[in-house]
């Protein structure tokens, strides 16, 4: 009879400890991450899904420490003030680190590089960046590039998009003369519209990082633990390899023209994706249904 006692206190004593144990794990060990996914191969919208380099780095961070991650796709240049008012944990956006940004949140360690580029149309006459004066640029509002031209060619000169994907139609449409942007998904955009081509710029290499709170220092050394043992793995390495291959086909978006309404993806799971993509997924869906969508798309 004691003995029953005793068993059935450590099973009550097991089964308190196992409901908090996920109770904590429900409040508690969920990552938060901020992007704006239409920047491949970093970020971009496949299915209702986003994947790419920096949802593959945030998930496999989040394994790393017991966490769920949930992406939530926003303009970019709302990403730094959510990370610094807490309305997401991190940003993982290809972004660049600068002094600038550095005053308003921390940055992880670098884990890419990437530099700003010129994308124009085939038989344009621009062909150096001493070519843009008096031209029509497009960038992506917020961006390195929108910050670099406007302040050597002037605002008048310079027409905002709120992503990559827009600035591109732009130009396609002949609304802009060229459009200035990261490296690779200059080279995404050129594979999926014919008729344009990129031109190498003389912009410094920019070093890539995870935007954390300025008091969130317990997130920042926890990611950087994780980023140094999955770059230690080799596994940082295996992901930009997978979108980025040193020789042969990238693994590249479906060409999308459909921009109006960023896409709310929520606890994506597994970002694992195929490496066929299949043809019908051209026409994404963006689900604006909770309450972050709204909150994102009012900014
Ligand atoms: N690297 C650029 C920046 O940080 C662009 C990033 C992006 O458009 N996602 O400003």
């Amino acid at each position: 009879m004691k003995h029953v006692k005793i068993l059935s206190l450590i099973l009550v004593f097991a089964l308190a400890i196992g409901a908090f144990a996920s109770c904590g794990g429900k409040t508690t060990k969920k990552l938060v991450m901020g992007t704006n996914a239409s920047f491949p191969p970093y970020e971009y919208v496949e299915g209702n899904e986003i994947v790419g380099i920096d949802a593959e780095i945030a998930q496999a961070v989040a394994e790393k420490l017991g966490m769920a991650l949930e992406i939530k796709d926003m303009e970019f240049d709302s990403l730094i003030p959510a990370v610094a008012n807490g309305s997401i944990d991190i940003a993982l956006a290809g972004m660049t680190v600068t002094d600038e940004r550095k005053e308003s949140v921390n940055f992880s360690d670098s884990y890419a590089t990437g530099v700003q580029v010129i994308i124009v149309k085939e038989d344009s006459d621009i062909a150096s960046p001493d070519d843009l004066a008096g031209k029509k640029i497009g960038v992506q509002t917020g961006t390195t590039g929108d910050i670099y031209i406007t302040k050597e060619y002037g605002q008048e000169n310079v027409s905002q998009y709120s992503n990559g994907s827009l600035a591109v139609q732009a130009l396609l449409n002949g609304q802009v003369d060229c459009v200035v942007i990261d490296n690779e998904p200059a080279k995404n955009y050129v594979a999926q519209n014919a008729g344009l081509k990129i031109l190498e710029t003389e912009y410094t290499t920019e070093n890539y990082a995870a935007a954390i709170a300025k008091n969130n220092t317990e997130l920042l050394e926890k990611f950087n633990k994780a980023l140094a043992e999955l770059t230690a793995e080799g596994k940082i390495a295996e992901i930009i390899e997978k979108y980025i291959p040193s020789d042969g086909e990238a693994v590249t978006p479906e060409p999308d023209t459909s921009e109006s309404a960023p896409v709310e993806t929520s606890e994506t799971e597994a970002v694992e994706t195929s490496e066929s993509v299949p043809a019908e997924s051209s026409e994404t869906t963006a689900e604006t249904t909770s309450e972050e969508a709204t909150e994102t798309t009012a900014a």
